[in-house]
């Protein structure tokens, strides 16, 4: 949207289902984490410093803008829209809107000012792949509500689609983060890196509801413990910093409660003004009858970010002429192994500002087409039962903690699904993403950041380097 927005002209393709964007609810970065030298080191490792500098010298003209058109919206009620500033014990960056529903306001902001351009088409769909002329990419294919073929030629795309949570049983994302526009680029051959690195997010609430919904840290900043089933505080004997402990350690604490039969339980019953401050938390677990206030919240690691993605450089470029990719779904370096806390908002607009000026520089218009896949035009979209059967497997053995064994048999038997998989646009493409994150996974035998290997439990210096590849036909063994 933010691309969109500084185009002079552009279309939107997007599906009616909500990204991640919408659920955001700590906060966007700002310039003091990255220029103050004291706190240099909540940068995690591979970060690529040039990705770092750009966040830093653009975000806050990018935070500027984003003001500026939230300041000439007015809502309902005849106020003006501001987006604020609140400083947080030990997250002294985070800008907020508010409460704890950042992101929400941000695309209703963003969204408005779509409404007033003229310049911005919008078309409703699902983008199922890519077009090339033989050189660049010309365009996407995709089907509408009503299972219609369209073909949208473009001088430019951008691959703007999100995330890949949704490849994991239990996740924070919504159904739009299903790693669609990856596997896109990914059957067009465009370079991807570092899909081994997911995170997980340490408290997901454990309830009936798909997706889990998140328990920011902030509830945590703010005194809320973890207990287990007979109301003992764990994470104080397992890290100095106990409940906020860095986010990687304590999913897998907390996992491990789990996997023990041990239980964990947020107690947030002491939180002063937790109404006010965390009304979608409130929100979400009264819907399951819990409240927060007077009960024990059960909480357990979920799927919540993909750190890796279609390969770009800093103006969003994919390896492919006439193919860009930015936020979630582009990998772009900032992330490093492990992402930090509310860098995922900031990299979208400062990286979608970037990338519309390199899209105005670059674009071509669209030649003859050469490539248009034709194969998968009558499929349905809706995922079948073989999509749920790989998100358990993905769960099981390419989650929290990994290990040859099981990531081999995930490769095995995602494998054998694949043609039925095949059978829907959703389980076609959750067959090609998955099976490149198992592969990447396979090949980083060591545990870093995110990626956490039982049977390769130390960082290996030698394997301190993304890993930026072609992928291809899948061909594992090739890549291990
Ligand atoms: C619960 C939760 C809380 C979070 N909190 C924060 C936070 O406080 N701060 C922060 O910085 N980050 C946070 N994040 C991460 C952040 O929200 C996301 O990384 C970021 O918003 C992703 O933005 P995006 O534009 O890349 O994708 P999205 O916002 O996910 O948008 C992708 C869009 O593409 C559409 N789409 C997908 N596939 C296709 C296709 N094939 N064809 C057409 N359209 C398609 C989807 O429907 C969706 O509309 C949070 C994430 C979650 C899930």
């Amino acid at each position: 949207m933010t691309a969109a927005l500084t185009l002079d002209e552009s279309v939107i393709l997007t599906t009616d289902l909500p990204g991640s964007s919408w659920w955001a609810q700590g906060g966007i970065s700002i310039k003091s984490a990255f220029t103050d030298g004291a706190k240099q080191d909540r940068w995690s490792d591979l970060t690529d410093p040039a990705a770092v500098e750009r966040i830093a010298g653009d975000g806050p003209e990018a935070v500027d803008w984003l003001r500026t058109e939230a300041e000439s919206l007015v809502t309902d009620n005849g106020e003006q829209t501001v987006l604020g500033e609140e400083g947080i014990e030990g997250l002294d960056r985070a800008i907020e809107t508010g409460n704890d529903a950042t992101g929400a306001e941000v695309m209703r902001v963003l969204n408005s000012s779509l409404a007033s351009r003229d310049s911005v088409k919008r078309l409703l769909g699902r983008a199922i792949d890519l077009i090339t002329d033989g050189e660049r990419v010309v365009g996407v294919v995709a089907v509408d509500s009503r299972a219609r073929q369209r073909i949208v030629m473009a001088p430019a795309v951008v691959i703007a689609t999100g995330g890949l949570g949704r490849l994991y049983q239990r996740t924070t994302n919504p159904r739009g983060s299903d790693g669609s526009g990856l596997a896109m680029a990914i059957r067009a051959g465009a370079r991807v890196a570092d899909l081994e690195f997911v995170q997980f997010h340490p408290t997901a609430m454990t309830v009936a509801k798909d997706p889990l919904p998140m328990v920011s840290e902030r509830v945590r900043r703010r005194g809320a413990i973890l207990v287990d089933a007979h109301g003992r505080r764990f994470m104080a004997g397992i890290h100095s910093d106990a409940e906020l402990a860095p986010p990687g350690l304590l999913a897998r604490a907390i996992w491990r409660q789990s996997v023990r039969g041990a239980g964990a339980y947020l107690d947030a019953r002491h939180v002063h003004e937790l109404a006010d401050h965390h009304p979608t938390l409130l929100a979400h677990a009264m819907s399951v009858g819990i409240d927060p206030r007077t009960d024990l919240v059960p909480v357990g690691a979920a799927a919540h970010y993909q750190i890796g993605g279609v390969a770009t450089d800093l103006e969003g470029r994919t390896s492919l002429p006439g193919l860009w990719a930015v936020g979630e779904a582009a990998s772009t370096g900032l992330h490093g192994s492990t992402r930090l806390l509310s860098n995922a908002l900031l990299e979208g607009i400062v990286f979608g500002r970037r990338v519309a000026r390199s899209v105005a520089a670059e674009a071509e218009t669209p030649g003859d087409v050469a490539y248009c896949p034709v194969d998968s035009r009558d499929l349905p979209v809706t995922p079948g039962p073989a999509f749920e059967e790989l998100r358990k497997l993905m769960w099981e053995h390419v989650g929290l903690e990994r290990d040859g064994d099981g990531l081999w048999r995930a490769h095995n038997e995602l494998t054998a699904l694949v043609p039925v998989l095949r059978r829907t646009l959703a389980g076609r493409d959750a067959a090609t993403v998955a099976i490149q994150v198992v592969a990447a996974a396979l090949r980083r035998t060591e545990s870093r950041g995110s990626h956490y290997r039982i049977d390769h439990q130390a960082t290996d210096p030698s394997q301190a380097a993304r890993v930026v590849v072609e992928p291809g036909p899948v061909e594992v063994e090739r890549l291990v």
